[in-house]
């Protein structure tokens, strides 16, 4: 692993999210051995190509230093450049931003895109922050990463309490290293400023359309379904206003403040604009309040996590009574959690499935900013769809061709093509 030469000397490795690296890896071990990849296929695919840890020493509005820790993991690269967001989010730790990165490799490879996988973080709390801190902490972390990415090197996107504008400023701090206008370093940026029509809800909208798939499979009427969300940020909105504009009901939803709940369904257009108004969904009229773990176990058909990792736990598992779990967060279930919810055949649409509407959207930027091209937003929603149920009706082909559940089912299918990649480049030297 080469850690970059610009590191500072506290590279504040913590073990925060070990259980989640853990829970990755378990699953990509035994993809590799129900599809009868070599081990030593394994032995290379279980550590990331490269790991950059940076300091970002920032003065703050009072004239204090705080210095800050940034990521960037890059695990594979073999199926195309290394592509994976960006989190600011106080517990970001290297085995956390790993995980994700290894997620990046087999989502893409699960929805057929030439890119490899990435992810990248820096423990903060934005929400305690100034615009004008947030900025300079961005073009700190770019500048420290700068000669690490690049649109054929590595193209990183927004993910946790990272957006339009961050990525803004992380396209112009690289294009002024760079001396031009380099559009296609990164995805996810404002559409007037290359971005891809439709990027935004593009995650949000893929959860819908698996889940959508998912109702067909389990004979389960999306008009009229029963939905909880768990998490109401760009992913869990977005699913939500698709949702119920194919006649879901979103019966609860909740986000770091607290949840709600109403039997007969949100106006999801009003909480959008509650929520927009005043910084959370609690208080929105005719809601009542119920615990988080009220909402995982909420008597509903489908129960979508879109907030953070390890909320499904095999306690959790245990109780939760959906009959569809559409994971639009990334790794919300634990693999205890995950037998669980096998072994109870509750039908679940795993997280590289599930929520890879937004790197393929992100895929449908660069290849415009590659081109100097502009696509309209219906365009981009139907080759979206097309890509998603694509590859959700391989996952269910292949979960009945070897017997499987859906989650060893897409990761068969993302290890096995990523393998293949691998092994026919070879390892060099
Ligand atoms: P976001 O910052 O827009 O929203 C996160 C939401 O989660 C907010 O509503 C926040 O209040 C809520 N939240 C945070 N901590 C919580 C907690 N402990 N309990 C309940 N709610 C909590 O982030 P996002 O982009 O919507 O990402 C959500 C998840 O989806 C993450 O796991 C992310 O990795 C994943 N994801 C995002 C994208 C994308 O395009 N944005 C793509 C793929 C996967």
């Amino acid at each position: 692993m080469i850690v970059n030469a610009k590191m500072g000397a506290n590279s504040g490795v913590t073990t925060g999210g070990k259980l989640f690296l853990e829970t990755v890896l378990k699953n990509v071990k035994k993809a590799t051995e129900l599809a009868n990849i070599p081990t030593d296929i394994y032995e290379f695919l279980k550590l990331p190509k490269r790991v950059i840890v940076v300091s970002i020493p920032i003065r703050d509005r009072d004239g204090n230093v705080t210095n800050y820790i940034g990521y960037r993991v890059q695990h594979n690269n073999a199926l195309g450049p290394y592509k994976g967001g960006i989190r600011y989010y106080p517990t970001v730790d290297l085995d956390e931003i790993t995980a994700l990165a290894m997620l990046m490799t087999y989502k893409c490879a699960a929805l057929s895109l030439p890119f490899g996988g990435a992810k990248g973080g820096v423990a903060c709390n934005p929400k305690s922050l100034s615009q004008e801190e947030i900025e300079k902490i961005t073009r700190r972390y770019t500048y420290m990463i700068s000669d690490l990415i690049g649109p054929y090197i590595d193209i990183p996107a927004p993910d946790i309490y990272t957006d339009a504008r961050v990525m803004a400023w992380i396209m112009d701090t690289y294009s002024q290293l760079k001396g031009r206008q380099v559009p296609e370093v990164v995805t996810g940026k404002p559409v007037y400023l290359g971005g891809c029509e439709g990027r935004e809800e593009a995650t949000g909208f893929g959860v819908c359309i698996t889940t959508r798939e998912a109702c067909r499979v389990c004979g389960i009427p999306l008009k009229g379904a029963r939905i909880a969300i768990q998490g109401f940020g760009n992913v869990g909105t977005h699913t939500a206003l698709h949702l119920a504009n194919l006649g879901a009901k979103i019966v609860a939803v909740s986000d770091s403040k607290g949840s709600i709940y109403n039997k007969e369904g949100f106006n999801v257009e009003k909480l959008v604009a509650h929520k927009k108004n005043t910084g959370t969904v609690l208080g929105f009229p005719s809601a009542i309040q119920i615990s988080e773990k009220e909402l995982l176990q909420l008597d509903v058909d489908v129960l979508i996590p879109a907030a953070i990792e390890g909320v499904i736990t095999k306690e959790v598992a245990e109780k939760i009574q959906a009959k569809i779990i559409t994971e639009g967060a990334n790794g919300p279930t634990t693999s205890e959690g995950s037998a669980v919810l096998q072994e109870r055949g509750i039908f679940v649409v795993p997280d590289i499935l599930a929520n890879a509407g937004g790197v393929t959207a992100s895929y449908f930027e660069w290849i415009q900013n590659l081109q100097r091209e502009h696509w309209p937003r219906d365009k981009v929603l139907k080759m979206l769809e097309e890509k998603m149920v694509k590859a959700f009706n391989d996952v269910v082909e292949t979960t009945r061709r070897m017997e499987l559940g859906m989650r060893d089912a897409v990761m068969v299918l993302s290890v096995s093509r990523v393998a293949l990649a691998v092994q026919t480049l070879g390892i060099w030297p």
